[in-house]
């Protein structure tokens, strides 16, 4: 694990965290679809810009 990842690096890691929950980190839409990923995991989908992240 580095030790310099930065507090900013962390704040902006956890908003989207949080924001993957509520909304679309790219257009801010709510529109969100919960899909399986590759490796069991689960993504999202946005479904009104088609940005998807997990
Ligand atoms: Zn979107």
């Amino acid at each position: 694990m580095s030790a310099s990842r930065s507090k900013e690096a962390d704040d902006l890691l956890a908003a989207a965290e949080i924001r993957a929950l509520l909304s679309c980190p790219s257009c801010g839409s709510a529109h969100v679809a919960q899909v399986l990923g590759d490796n069991g995991g689960v993504s999202y989908v946005c479904t009104s810009c088609g940005h998807s992240w997990s």
